[in-house]
């Protein structure tokens, strides 16, 4: 297929080792409706390949018009409207095929992290025709993955180990450098829609990774901040210790004096990093830690499984020199019981409405984190 994939032909390609770390292991399979697999490990994957689910029995068409008034792309992917929604169980399409009779996505009886296309996806890297229009339009050029976390039905980045939340951060960076390495796609966006009330239909712990043509525009607007000064490196300076959250020598994760969702949470790092690809492996390992302590913080503050949004943002093609790698965790509860929703004003005019104070917030997330996580 691509020529960077020949290496893949053995059954599985050792991509990185050393002593410091363990090594990450990727086996290629090209699915029956020509979707790539890609099977993660920290040891070589070589159980037989089981029966998979049978092939689309639609093609995808997807492509994008131009909103004047927002001046920004709008993607309409028709064929998503028949996707897996709430399946029972039994028939979860991430869980690996443990049974001859019920194939899923990941066919083999088990594996530590897979990636495949996404079966509705809203992109597709090869150009497709754009119905005549009489306003702008053009093909929705693209890739969307899905991330397996764990062959577990149950879980989350707070619950999965240290060692398998670390192999998910390496198997993201990896991710990003094939798809980056390919001349169409211009930004690279990995993230996790959590919890019914952000529109989870499979509950499988899993996460997305949307790789664009274009550049989209909340990442244009942050790339004419970074452009124009170092944003994140000035706010380590300037901003109190009462928005911190957990530090320690590599990441810090801490409530934005300006944020927009009740108990927003961001995650950096202390040295000036473009993307996961030039982080060193105890970066790595503390980006994991610290992902999985943030995770259980919000479940305990809430008691509950916190409903989420987290984005992964890395340089946008060309902005290496300016754009600092961070995440986001936009939770969508104000309360345990209550949903922030995203009304006129914020809709509307852009203007979000907050209760809470960013100190306050961070003042009751630091409380909560006193006690071990
Ligand atoms: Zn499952």
């Amino acid at each position: 297929m691509k020529a960077t994939w020949e290496k893949l032909r053995k059954p599985s390609a050792i991509l990185e080792h050393s002593s410091a770390q363990l090594p990450l292991f990727k086996r290629h399979k090209c699915k029956q409706d020509g979707r790539d697999l890609f099977i993660y490990g920290t040891r070589a994957h070589t159980l037989p390949w089981q029966e998979e689910l049978p092939p689309l029995r639609f093609s995808p068409e997807s492509h994008l018009r131009w909103h004047p008034l927002r001046q920004e792309w709008v993607c309409y992917a028709a064929h998503r409207q028949n996707r897996t929604f709430k399946p029972p169980l039994a028939y979860c399409p991430f869980c690996p095929t443990r049974t001859k009779d019920v194939p899923t996505e990941i066919p083999c009886s088990d594996f530590e992290v897979a990636v495949f296309e996404n079966r509705f996806s809203a992109f597709a890297l090869e150009a497709q025709q754009t119905p005549e229009l009489s306003i702008a339009s053009a093909p929705a050029i693209g890739q969307c993955e899905i991330v397996v976390y764990s062959p577990f039905h149950e879980g989350s980045l707070g619950s999965l180990s240290l060692r398998q939340v670390e192999l998910i951060v390496r198997v993201w960076n990896d991710r990003y450098q094939d798809l980056m390495a390919r001349e169409s796609i211009q930004f690279v966006m990995p993230f996790e829609n959590r919890g019914e009330e952000v529109g989870v239909s499979l509950h499988h712990p899993h996460g997305q990774i949307y790789a664009f043509s274009y550049i989209p525009p909340v990442v244009a607007k942050m790339r004419e901040a970074f452009r124009e000064k170092p944003v994140l490196q000035e706010l380590r300076q300037t901003m109190g210790r009462e928005y911190y959250i957990f530090n320690d020598r590599a990441v810090f994760a801490f409530v934005p004096p300006f944020q927009r969702y009740p108990y927003e949470v961001w995650l950096t790092t202390h040295e000036f990093h473009p993307g996961l690809w030039t982080f060193s492996q105890a970066e790595i390992h503390s980006l994991a830690s610290t992902l999985g302590k943030v995770v259980r913080l919000y479940d305990r503050l809430f008691n509950r499984p916190c409903p989420y949004i987290m984005l992964l943002y890395a340089a946008p093609k060309g902005e290496q020199k300016h754009f600092q790698f961070h995440i986001q965790f936009l939770p969508v509860l104000r309360a345990a019981d209550k949903l922030k929703y995203l009304a006129g004003c914020e809709t509307g005019a852009g203007t979000f409405l907050a209760d809470m104070l960013p100190e306050e917030t961070a003042a009751q997330l630091r409380r909560l984190s006193h006690e071990e996580l």
